[in-house]
């Protein structure tokens, strides 16, 4: 099997409701989607999205990326190369990890057919079903109570409330939440680096002792202050999990030797795909550390090949995959089956993706 054409395309998909976090304000999911095609007719799926203020990658970036440097180092090579490909992606040029996390799946998705199998069981099969949580964008405190009661009326039993863009307001924005949907819903919070780290004890601490019972904080101080985490992970009553912190394997392996968060989110945007989300969990695994799998605002096919992952490995304790059901359309074909909070992963060979509606993914040249 040869990858003859490396096509992009984009695709538009209209949210529900606007998505708000401590970093920004989203109205739709504009991903960049790949296909891997190959002399056997088969087709690789894959998809990026473009979010700037995480990853740096805009959407014009993802499709340079791919273009002039990750497409050249894969075209008219066999799959079976497999090892070399996925290497090849990753050194196409540095960064980019979301233009690597889609052409990687895509490879990914490929292996899986040749072979004809499903590649959650190429990985490790340990499950075919998980439970995602869903996210409460932050706004005045009546707001997000509101949305987290039309949450649990959706049957959610999880929350992951964003907080941090007002720190003054976050204990009675959670306060607030919790008295709508009462005490046995699990909530979880993501303060996307609004914090620092003796704010963030305080904030947490006050948490708790109004009996909020936090289920664990998503990186609460900025990306790079590690020693900041450290500070909160071993000081706040509650779990400290770290997402924007890590992007590489290397990024992980760091936090679980110094014990700078007690969880890792595993992201594909953010570590480049399939290929080393793997080191991750295999650090985990050593580590014993458990580790959240999230996604971007992101349609199907990407948040797809996040199921394919959670689904092959045990490690993968939390599922934050609220992408799909968050769009108030589906234009991907196959793959995984999103009922709000349940999602069951497909059969079918590789990743299970099938293609798009007609007319929904506008192709570049
Ligand atoms: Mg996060």
């Amino acid at each position: 099997m040869k990858i003859t054409q490396v096509r992009l395309g984009r695709i538009s998909t209209p949210l529900r409701v606007p998505f708000k976090t401590a970093l920004r304000t989203v109205n739709s999911v504009e991903d960049v989607i790949v296909e891997l095609h190959t002399d056997t007719g088969a087709v690789g799926y894959g998809e990026a999205p473009p979010t700037g203020v995480i990853t740096g990658d805009t959407a014009g970036a993802i499709i340079g990326a791919i273009q002039d440097h990750i497409a050249p180092a894969i075209l008219g090579r066999d799959l079976d190369e497999f090892e070399d490909l996925t290497a090849a992606v990753q050194k196409a040029l540095v960064h980019n990890t979301s233009a690597k996390a889609a052409v990687d799946m895509a490879l990914w998705d490929l292996l899986g057919q040749k072979y004809n199998a499903p590649v959650y069981r190429m990985l490790g099969g340990a499950r075919k079903n998980i439970v995602t949580d869903i996210t409460i964008s932050v706004n005045p405190p009546e707001e997000m109570a509101r949305d987290a009661r039309t949450a649990i009326a959706r049957g959610y039993d999880c929350l992951k409330v964003k907080v941090g863009i007002d720190p003054e307001l976050d204990v009675a924005r959670l306060a607030a939440v919790r008295e709508a949907v009462g005490k046995d819903v699990c909530i979880r919070i993501d303060a996307n680096q609004a914090w620092n780290a003796k704010q963030a004890v305080r904030i947490l601490n006050q948490m708790q002792d109004k009996g909020l019972d936090i289920e664990f904080v998503e990186q609460p101080v900025p990306a790079a202050d590690l020693e900041g985490m450290q500070y909160v992970t071993r000081h706040a009553d509650v779990p400290v999990l770290a997402d924007e912190s890590v992007f590489s394997p290397a990024d992980a392996l760091k936090i679980m030797q110094t014990g700078a968060a007690d969880l890792v989110n595993i992201k594909l945007m953010k570590c480049g795909g399939i290929t080393n989300a793997l080191r991750i969990a295999a650090a985990a695994e050593v580590y014993s550390v458990q580790c959240m799998i999230g996604c971007m605002l992101e349609a199907k096919v990407s948040v797809n090949a996040a199921v394919e992952l959670a689904c092959a490995k045990k490690i993968i304790t939390k599922i934050d995959l609220d992408g799909p059901v968050l769009c108030s359309e589906d234009h991907i074909l196959g793959g995984a089956v999103f009922n709000e909070k349940n999602i069951t992963v497909s059969d079918a060979p590789g990743m299970g993706i099938e293609g798009f509606v007609p007319g929904k993914v506008n192709y570049l040249a």
